[in-house]
């Protein structure tokens, strides 16, 4: 999978993210990376997330919408939310998976469950946001 996530200098987010699915998939599956809600999410007011893992479990714990809706109705950080989201399709759902996010401030960060997972950024605008190097933020499961 490969997962983008954009803001520009209105505010503006963006995601995209795009997969050639998993192993053994059925003919004709669609998969949770065209779905918004599971692979894709973004809403203004509070930031972007792609989500790559075990589709089906994705689906089931729709994932990135998750993600936005601890935001907007728990009132986490992005961070917070991801983690509390990935860690609960993990104990729910019994599959893994990972985000690549930015919030409505421009804030970076990843989170996964899977073993690892490759992820970078461009820091175009970061001087715009104030976005400093250590700001970004990247923790998996084992961290825990
Ligand atoms: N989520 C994708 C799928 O299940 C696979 C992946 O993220 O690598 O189709």
């Amino acid at each position: 999978t490969v997962g983008a996530v954009a803001i520009d200098l209105l505010g503006n987010i963006a995601v995209a993210t795009s997969t050639g699915g998993i192993g053994g998939k059925l003919h004709g599956r669609i998969g949770d990376t065209p779905i918004i809600g599971c692979g894709t999410y973004c809403d203004n007011k509070f930031g972007g997330i792609s989500s790559t893992g075990h589709g089906d479990i994705l689906m089931r714990a729709c994932l990135a919408h998750d993600v936005i809706k601890r935001m907007e109705y728990l009132n986490e950080n992005i961070q917070i939310a991801s983690q509390n989201a990935s860690k609960n399709m993990l104990t729910d759902f019994k599959g893994t998976g990972g985000v690549v996010e930015l919030d409505c401030k421009g804030n970076v960060s990843v989170f996964f469950t899977s073993q690892r997972m490759a992820w970078a950024y461009q820091e175009e605008l970061s001087l715009h946001y104030g976005i400093k190097k250590n700001d970004h933020f990247e923790q998996n499961i084992d961290d825990y």
